[in-house]
């Protein structure tokens, strides 16, 4: 893998630390020590992975000429903000395309992700009905932008393509680069599982570089099977781009359906401890949505002793806690 030859802006500089989390590890019985790798600290505007995966998208978006980027999202979407963030950055127009996944849940003076929306200065937000098409729907917003004069490009959703998913094949790089520096041998790297993107790019990039470190990820929204057939798929699309020259098999491809609660971006009791004990043992903000439901499940097994006693574990914390300020009810 040669990741060298794909353009990118270079929003990336420098490696996200990995730390060892004391307090939280005791807090869970001392049997296994809890490693973070801080995703949540990378650059752009509150931080968070969609930006490894747009400094790939947005090169590719420039080289052809946009002047204004399409993408979609949830209403409280991370994505959406980074996308608009980096267009900022960029000098670019950005359109947004939301989904009301929740029936009634788009409030235009909502606080969170989608205040930073209007801050940030977005050129133009559609909100369309929970299910509807979302490529057809930016194709859509495209053709209006067209017809105007513009530019646009579209983003997919989290930027899970296979070129999104290659600022994942790099993270896992940069963190087996990182853990042989610390001389930490990890059992298991636990990371949420949502449009696929980051947990195909880390499985991606640990098996095609034979790292031997298995990747769990802990589903959003999706049942077992279902997000492990959309992981799978990404992970060989990906690896054909990053030129991986051996197959994946798909028994590297693990996901855990049980801390989903009712349903993407719906509060459980069990989210809600998790991001509230991870910020009084140790002061790190997860998030309600996305690495607060995966840290619940890393809680649940380190619980249930399904990891070795006295083993190493890496949580990837992919940022989000904007959304928490538009959770105020979930933690009263
Ligand atoms: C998008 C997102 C995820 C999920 O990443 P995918 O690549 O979409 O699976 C996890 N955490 C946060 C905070 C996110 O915004």
């Amino acid at each position: 893998m040669n990741l060298a030859k794909f353009p990118r802006r270079g929003y990336v500089q420098t490696p996200t630390p990995v730390e060892f989390l004391p307090n939280f590890s005791k807090a869970l019985g001392g049997k296994v020590n809890i490693y973070i790798k801080r995703d949540d600290l990378l650059p752009g505007c509150a931080g968070g992975n969609k930006t490894r995966k747009l400094d790939f998208c947005i090169a590719d978006a420039l080289e052809k000429g946009a002047d204004t980027l399409i993408t979609c999202g949830a209403v409280q979407s991370n994505h959406a903000r980074l996308t608009l963030a980096w267009a900022v950055h960029e000098g670019l127009d950005c359109h947004l395309v939301l989904e009301e996944r929740v029936k009634g849940s788009y409030k235009p003076d909502a606080s969170g992700n989608n205040f930073l929306y209007g801050l940030l200065g977005v050129s133009g937000i559609t909100v369309v009905p929970g299910g509807s098409p979302m490529p057809e729907e930016m194709e859509k917003a495209a053709s209006a932008l067209r017809a105007k004069g513009k530019k646009p490009y579209i983003i997919p959703g989290g930027a899970s393509n296979a070129l999104g998913a290659l600022g994942y094949v790099a993270c896992a790089q940069e963190t087996a680069e990182q853990l042989f520096r610390m001389g930490l041998d990890i059992h298991a790297i636990i990371v949420p599982s949502g449009s696929a993107g980051t947990h195909a790019g880390m499985v991606t990039g640990v098996c095609g570089a034979s790292v031997g470190i298995p990747v769990l990820g802990m589903n959003v929204s999706r049942t077992r099977e279902a997000q492990e057939e959309l992981v799978y798929k990404l992970v060989r699309e990906t690896a054909e781009l990053a030129g991986v020259n051996h197959a994946i098999p798909t028994s590297a491809v693990t996901c855990f359906g049980d801390y989903v609660g009712q349903g993407y971006s719906l509060p459980t009791g069990s989210m809600v401890e998790a991001v509230t004990l991870l910020a009084r043992t140790e002061a790190i903000l997860l998030d309600p949505v996305y690495t607060g439901k995966a840290m619940a499940g890393l809680i649940d097994q380190v619980r249930k002793g399904l990891f070795p006693a006295g083993g190493n574990l890496l949580f990837l914390h992919t940022g989000g806690s904007p959304a928490l300020y538009a959770y105020l009810d979930a933690f009263r």
